[in-house]
């Protein structure tokens, strides 16, 4: 435990740039992390922690601080899950997917629609990691987090995390600090214990995304029935075939996944959009659940004011559509769009994070001279700006 020689971020992302930071420091145990980060702010540095560098975007200036680099590992079960369900506690620097694919091996459901998504454990509840309709935030019970300055790690419950469509307190989002300071040293999910048979598959959003409405109705068994291990090999496929499981042999997925999220607008603005632009509403204002402040509540439950939910709409669409299609790049640059599709931003070899962020600049320009939609970065910015 100590300061090690600092690395370029280049060597430690997957969009593959960014100078060394001024100061690194490894953890290995989570008493290290726990130690070097005390060691950090008592120094009053600048700092953040690194996992697999999967959702970064670092400048081509060197950081002026400490980055961290969380390389703790190991999962256990824990007590306190109700009949038919399992807990797991994790260290925050576990390799994600590996922890996937071990759930899956044990029958264990929750977390399997997620396979092929790169990086760590700990940074999986920052921006509330989805794909295939899951997301941690059904399946994390508590993070064990050490506050910015803190003596002791704490549990924090999942519902305190404000964990929304990829955001969390934690996340420091673009141009704006995160709203709670603090690193997560492990957490603890709560999965189903359904076996590895196949068996039916009620989630219509999964089913949908997996084609069992449709070209994969047969399922795995023929009778629309799918295992846990049917589902993950088929989400690896389907993401391989689109850049999004890392791949050394392919420079697609030289990115940092999505690099925009999808926005979300209002019913009427997204009614002003073209009608082929892909959609998705919001859960429904009767859907969610109402507060009442119980020293001034009446007593009586009003329906809420009826208003159209708001919906999602496709960033890839939007970008594609604006005119700048799969494998764009700009004149001598080599950052480009996936060849694959247009929501991940790629280095083919030698791209500066300039490069990149001038690529998101001008995919952000276009959409909004073209549609009036603004689109906001999925991945964190370190010493870049758009
Ligand atoms: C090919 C590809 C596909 C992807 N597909 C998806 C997808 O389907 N769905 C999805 O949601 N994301 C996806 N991503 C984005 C990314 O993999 C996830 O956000 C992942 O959880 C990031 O983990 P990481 O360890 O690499 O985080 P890093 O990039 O190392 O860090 C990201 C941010 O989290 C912070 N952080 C990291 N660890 C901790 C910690 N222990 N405590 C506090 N803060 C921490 C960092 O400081 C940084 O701000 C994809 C990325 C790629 C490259």
């Amino acid at each position: 435990m100590s300061e090690i020689t600092p690395r370029p971020l280049a060597e430690l992302t997957t969009l593959g740039v960014g100078a060394a930071p001024l100061r690194m420091r490894e953890a290995a145990t989570p008493e290290e992390l726990v130690a070097e980060l005390r060691a950090v702010w008592e120094a009053g540095d600048e700092w953040f922690v690194l996992g697999g560098g999967s959702n970064l975007l670092a400048g081509d200036e060197p950081f002026d601080g400490t980055v961290v680099l969380v390389r703790t590992a190991g999962f256990a079960a824990v007590p306190g899950a109700p009949e038919g369900s399992r807990r797991i506690r994790v260290e925050a620097g576990q390799d994600w997917d590996a922890l996937v694919a071990w759930t899956v091996e044990q029958g264990l459901a929750g977390i399997e629609a997620m396979s092929g998504i790169p990086g760590t454990v700990g940074a999986a509840p920052i921006q509330n990691v989805g794909a295939y309709g899951q997301e941690i935030v059904q399946t994390l019970v508590s993070v064990e987090l050490l506050d910015e300055g803190a003596e002791a790690v704490v549990e924090v419950p999942a519902d305190e995390l404000g964990l929304g469509p990829r955001t969390s307190v934690l996340k420091r989002h673009y141009g704006a600090e995160p709203e709670r300071s603090a690193v997560v040293v492990a957490l603890t999910l709560e999965l189903r214990e359904v076996g590895t048979d196949p068996r039916p598959l009620e989630d219509p959003r999964l089913r949908q995304a997996l084609g069992l409405d449709g070209a994969r109705a047969d399922g795995e068994d023929g009778a629309g029935r799918v295992s846990l291990g049917w589902i993950r090999r088929t989400v690896l496929a389907i993401r391989g075939s689109k850049g999004m499981v890392l791949d050394a042999n392919d420079a697609d997925t030289r990115s940092a996944g999505s690099f925009f999220n999808n926005p979300i607008l209002s019913d009427a603005d997204a009614r002003a959009l073209p009608a082929d632009c892909p959609r998705w509403p919001i859960e429904s204002e009767a859907d969610r659940p109402q507060v009442f402040a119980l020293d001034t509540w009446d007593g009586v439950v009003r329906p809420p004011a009826p208003s159209a939910p708001p919906v999602k709409v496709s960033a890839a669409w939007l970008i594609e559509h604006a005119g700048l299609g799969r494998g764009y790049g700009l004149p001598g640059s080599r950052a480009t769009l996936s060849t694959k599709h247009t929501l991940a931003l790629t280095n083919r070899g030698g791209a500066t994070a300039e490069q990149v962020a001038e690529l998101a600049r001008f995919c952000r320009t276009r959409v909004a001279a073209e549609y009036g939609v603004e689109l906001n970065p999925e991945p964190v910015f370190v010493g870049v700006t758009l």
